[in-house]
């Protein structure tokens, strides 16, 4: 089940003025800053109330957000979805039809585990379902 939007993501060119921008906006500084290897970018987080907004900064040109930037430039890039259960709500959508960028959930920012839907299949937005990991 989807239950919130779990944050808003934004691709930045430089996450450190836009850190400080989105201090002025929001009145207070991101919680966390963390490097996603894997997916070539830096992320930096803010909490507002039920919600947070990521900001990503490319970290090589090979990655998505260098792409999606030298495309469409800067702006929101995804919308992430909690859900109580990952690989149930990757079923289902799947039986729904909606097409998978990773079919097996992968690890991503802010301890979480993460699912990618593309976005030819949800009216052009590219859709994040994440889930906690769990500590064990
Ligand atoms: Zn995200």
């Amino acid at each position: 089940m989807i239950t919130k939007i779990e944050h808003i993501g934004i691709a930045v060119k430089n996450i450190d003025s836009s850190n400080e921008l989105f201090k002025k906006l929001f009145g207070k500084a991101h919680y966390k800053i963390e490097q996603v290897e894997s997916e070539g970018v830096s992320t930096s987080f803010f909490m507002l109330g039920e919600t947070k907004v990521e900001l990503l900064e490319a970290t090589n040109e090979n990655s998505a957000i260098a792409k999606f930037i030298e495309k469409r430039g800067e702006g929101i890039h995804h919308i992430a979805y909690a859900v109580d259960n990952l690989e149930t709500e990757i079923e289902r959508l799947k039986k729904e039809g909606f097409d998978l960028i990773n079919q097996v959930p992968k690890n991503g920012a802010d301890n979480k585990r993460i699912c990618f839907l593309h976005p030819k299949t949800t009216n052009g937005v590219l859709v994040e379902l994440c889930e906690d990991r769990k500590s064990n």
